[in-house]
């Protein structure tokens, strides 16, 4: 963007996006000559739950730094030495506005405040010890012991931190957090590998907290359907990625994120984004079932004497399909992944399939000393051709990182490199696990279209494992639901169409969704409010049209 006109570029040149007049100010903090800079900060209130909403490399991060007195904000000089590093000039900078207590009050350190860390991946290497060790010291506020019980942590305290799943590592470090007696808690993203009811529960968590006892909450999420039922008040953050952010005084959250979604801010008069992110309504896939790929028969698994296991109903697979495959955390996902790829044999039941599979685990690791471009060239000899830009690489966003290393990757750009990595081979069927994770809201459904749109193109079939039900919706022809008792016993259905998949999925969780009627995205309904009862009445969970 040239930045000189507003609206539309009359070159027709660019697409402009106008910039905001608080960039004719110094930034709250720049992180270097010609480095990131962050304008604006959120504003935590006691008893509420304030939401930040951004893309990847917008600064969310670092203005919670800030507020939390990680890092004293520089105002943009960042020559002036870190030793001189001084709040004076920021409190004299925002003396007036709404933050001035708050930073007079951090200033004097006469609060106290909690934060729950961005990457929970990296806890296991600052951190020596079991759940129980790292819990313990945390329980300041009596509530440690419920907040086990909820987030249900019992069956790892005992379990050598290095040792824990994602999920249970973010679990923990939502419940240390919590635990805290703290005036102002912030968390940097809630939702990365928890299922549905553990987002469910952590938000719970979190307003009760915020309303039971007058505390504030600031919270940093990519899952809209999270955000608005935990959020009373939104920050929107725009700007460009890797180079600035703003980030906006507090919206209402439904308007916040719908402003957000049409890439225009009212209130501001500013256009963020040159397409809006639309969510269409549809009506439920409804699979063609031509050709079969493969056919699975009954499969059991287990680990070790009677701690997991799975068994799986046979099925079909067809050719060119999308299957999409649901279930709460710890119930076998992973497991049939590792199954049907061929890594793990079952213990009862055969799968001879002479396919070449393609897989993208959960836990992604790809932490070599090698530039991502070489990465992929080593994966397939298309890098770098037109067809495989089109198709891969400019919807994934890889032109930026191509000359990176993995090692220095954030956690977004390392998923999209594997996502890359896995639909450049050449394989008949491709798995991917979890692919949302880590993916701020326009790389989600980017990522969904490139996916979905690889399939068509090359009449793949995919699987795809995922929490985020509106990319299953987009992507999914066909679902594939588990159930049983996490940790202990799962159990896989064979695939059903998408309407029946949705309805028997989200009929255990208890959720129903409706459409908000600006722009079409999935809202969780209120529980026991008129559209909850009517859908559960009528047996319709997602698609009530
Ligand atoms: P978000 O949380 O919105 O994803 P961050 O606040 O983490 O964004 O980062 C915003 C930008 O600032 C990114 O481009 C990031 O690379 C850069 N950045 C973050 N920390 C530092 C640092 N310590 N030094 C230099 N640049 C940084
Ligand atoms: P999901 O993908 O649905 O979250 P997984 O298939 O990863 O579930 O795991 C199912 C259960 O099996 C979990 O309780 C997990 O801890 C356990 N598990 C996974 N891999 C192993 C293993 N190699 N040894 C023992 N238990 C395992
Ligand atoms: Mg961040």
């Amino acid at each position: 963007t040239c930045g000189i006109c507003v609206e539309k570029c009359p070159f027709d040149a660019i697409e402009i996006i106008n910039l905001p007049s608080e960039l004719e100010e110094d930034p709250v903090h720049r992180y270097g000559e010609n480095a990131f800079s962050l304008y604006g900060l959120p504003v935590p209130e006691p008893g509420s739950v304030t939401g930040i909403l951004g893309p990847n490399g917008i600064g969310k991060s670092t203005a919670v730094h800030a507020l939390a007195g990680e890092l004293v904000p520089n105002l943009g000089d960042h020559e002036g030495a870190d030793e001189g590093a001084d709040w004076e000039p920021v409190v004299d900078r925002f003396r007036g506005t709404e933050l001035q207590t708050y930073l007079d009050r951090l200033r004097e350190g006469s609060i106290s405040i909690a934060r729950k860390p961005q990457y929970v991946d990296q806890i296991p290497k600052q951190f020596d010890g079991n759940t129980r060790d790292l819990l313990e010291h945390t329980d300041e506020r009596g509530a440690l012991s419920e907040l086990i019980d909820r987030l249900n942590i019992a069956p790892v305290m005992d379990q050598d931190i290095d040792s824990i799943s994602g999920g249970e590592l973010q679990r923990v470090a939502i419940a240390a957090c919590l635990a805290r007696d703290a005036d102002f808690y912030f968390l940097d993203e809630i939702t990365p590998y928890l299922d549905i009811g553990q987002r469910m529960t952590a938000a719970r968590l979190i307003r009760e907290l915020a309303a039971d006892s007058d505390r504030s909450m600031l919270v940093v999420e990519h899952d809209l359907a999270i955000l608005d039922l935990l959020a009373d008040t939104l920050h929107v953050a725009y700007g460009e990625p890797g180079a600035y952010g703003v980030i906006t005084d507090p919206k209402s959250v439904r308007n916040g994120i719908n402003e957000y979604l049409k890439g225009y801010l009212d209130n501001e008069n500013m256009r963020i984004r040159p397409d809006s992110i639309t969510f269409e309504e549809h009506a439920p896939r409804v699979s063609s079932k031509e050709n079969e790929l493969v056919e699975y028969p009954d499969l059991r698994k287990s680990y070790g004497e009677g701690e997991f296991d799975l068994d799986v109903e046979g099925g079909t697979i067809y050719e060119s399909e999308v299957l999409g495959i649901v279930g709460p955390n710890g119930i076998g996902k992973s497991t049939l992944a590792k199954l049907f790829a061929g890594s793990l044999e079952p213990d009862d039941g055969e799968l001879d399939f002479a396919l070449d599979i393609a897989y993208k685990p959960q836990y992604i690791e790809i932490d070599r000393h090698m530039r991502v471009d070489a990465f992929l060239s080593s994966i397939t000899d298309r890098v770098g051709s037109s067809y495989w830009n089109t198709e891969i690489a400019d919807p994934l966003q890889l032109d930026r990182i191509m000359e990176q290393n993995l090692t220095d990757l954030s956690g977004g750009e390392r998923q999209r490199v594997a996502i890359a990595a896995c639909l450049s081979e050449d394989a008949d069927l491709y798995l991917l696990d979890e692919p949302s994770a880590h993916l701020d809201v326009e790389q989600r459904v980017r990522a969904t279209t490139a996916i979905r749109r690889y399939a068509e193109n090359h009449d793949a079939t995919v699987l795809v494992i995922d929490h985020d039900i509106y990319m299953i919706d987009l992507l999914a022809d066909r679902l594939m639901v588990f159930d049983g008792e996490p940790a202990h016993h799962g159990h896989a259905k064979p695939p059903q169409e998408m309407r029946a998949g949705m309805n028997d999925f989200l009929s255990d969780l208890d959720i129903t969704f409706r459409r908000d009627e600006r722009t079409g995205r999935p809202r969780i309904n209120k529980p026991d409010s008129q559209k909850d009862r009517e859908q559960k009445r009528t047996g319709e969970y997602y698609y009530s049209v």
